[in-house]
């Protein structure tokens, strides 16, 4: 039998009439000769509320007792999808993440995927069942505790079931049809994308696209899942929503293919460090170690005292998420106070948002980058920091122009065109 995964988000099994009209859906691929894996979210709101409980209860929670309450959400959507099923006479069973097991790591709040052996599922397809429906977001550790795999996580959870399972396809079904060139709350001209490459699609996610969790993206990169993302609100097919494939699927790629963008950045800068050997690890290691998520590093030429001074002085910026600030700036004042490395002052912008442009067709084009200052600059946008890849640009800019410079790069690469 061909299988197909289908992952339902949290607004499309927010209450009873939603988990009904999902089933339909999965009632239609069953029709159609498939054998299917549902795997559900929470009800909308749902994992926030249980996540508010466990903070109110317990401030420096047990982080496996979070996982057992935070996962319970999936497990009431995945009892009610099955009896939606059986109602619908398609046999059709629950399975929790332990049931199946799903192995994954014992990181609580952030495990990873160990294993999930196909046997317990497989068995049951053998046996007449047509769907098997899966709590997203689980799992159980070694030590047989619960587990779960960050927010967003059920995304994954569906492709590591459809590369377990070979499926045809994974279709995740949420609330927008498709992934589109921007967001289209900041550019009405945001286009709906029919196909979108791995790699591009890995960028916007991690550049604050949210459609897809972005460990979802990278696994399905890696195992070559086809994914598709779709609304659960309209009447789908199977040319709806957007694919989510290889580079060699797309025919014809632009240069540009998406604008993505992060409101909540900031920017810090060191001034006059030492400019030798080792500084920057000095600087950074404390960093990591406090677990705050570097992302865009600038380090200034030397400016030197006086001529033929071996004392040499640069400034040294990097951005992270705003709310890592207060992390960041302990993290450096610690490690100055013991000794690892002296500064003149450190400066915090946390008014800064980035702005990046995205494609697959940067590789093969020059001019990108110059294309893409220019239609800041005709906006009188000053650029802060800029840091690029294969297949992006970003920017830091001040966040009160990060509307104004999404449309003009929107417009600049004429995104709104097919
Ligand atoms: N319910 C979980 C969350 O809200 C997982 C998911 O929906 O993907 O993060
Ligand atoms: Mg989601």
């Amino acid at each position: 039998m061909p299988l197909l995964v289908m992952k339902f988000g949290g607004t499309s099994v927010a209450d009873l009439a939603r988990i009904r009209n999902a089933a339909e859906k999965v009632k239609r691929e069953v029709a159609r000769g498939y054998d299917v894996i549902v795997i559900v979210s929470a009800m909308s709101g749902k994992t926030n509320e249980l996540v508010g409980w466990v903070e109110s209860t317990s401030p420096l929670y047990d982080a496996r007792e979070y996982d057992a309450v935070v996962s319970s959400g999936e497990n009431v959507t995945a009892g009610l999808m099955a009896l939606t099923l059986q109602e619908m006479d398609i046999p059709a069973r629950s399975w929790q993440g332990w049931q199946v097991p799903i192995q994954t790591t014992s990181a609580h709040a952030a495990a990873r995927f160990v294993d999930i052996p196909r046997s317990n599922i497989d068995a049951k397809f053998a046996e007449g069942f047509k769907v098997a429906v899966v709590a997203g977001f689980q799992g159980v550790s070694p030590e047989g505790r619960i587990t779960t795999l960050g927010r967003g996580g059920s995304d994954t959870t569906a492709v590591a079931f459809a590369a377990a399972f070979a499926a045809e396809r994974c279709d995740i079904y949420t609330d927008v049809d498709g992934v589109y060139t921007t967001d289209p709350r900041i550019s009405p001209k945001a286009r709906k994308l029919d196909r979108i490459a791995f790699e591009e699609m890995l960028e916007l996610a991690s550049l604050g696209a949210k459609v897809l969790q972005t460990r979802s993206v990278e696994l399905a990169m890696r195992y070559k899942v086809r994914l598709r993302v779709l609304s659960s609100f309209e009447d789908t097919d199977e040319n709806s929503g957007t694919l989510v494939c290889d580079e060699d699927e797309i025919m014809e790629s632009k240069v540009v293919s998406g604008v993505a963008y992060s409101r909540d950045e900031a920017k810090m800068t060191l001034l006059r460090v030492e400019d030798r050997p080792g500084i920057a690890a000095a600087i950074f290691g404390p960093l990591a170690d406090a677990g705050v998520n570097v992302d865009m590093i600038v380090q200034n030429i030397s400016e030197t005292d006086a001529p033929g001074d071996k004392n040499a002085y640069t400034d040294m910026t990097f951005s992270c998420p705003t709310n890592q600030v207060a992390r960041a700036k302990k993290a450096i004042e610690d490690a100055r106070d013991a000794g690892k490395f002296i500064y003149a002052d450190l400066v915090t912008d946390t008014d800064v948002a980035k702005v990046s442009v995205v494609g697959i067709g940067m590789r093969s084009h020059a001019g990108v980058a110059a294309r893409m200052f220019s239609a800041l600059a005709a906006e009188n946008v000053n650029i802060k920091v800029i840091a690029t890849s294969e297949i992006k640009i970003s920017v830091l800019i001040d966040r009160k122009y990060m509307e104004l410079a999404v449309q003009a790069l929107h417009d600049t690469f004429e995104l709104e065109k097919a």
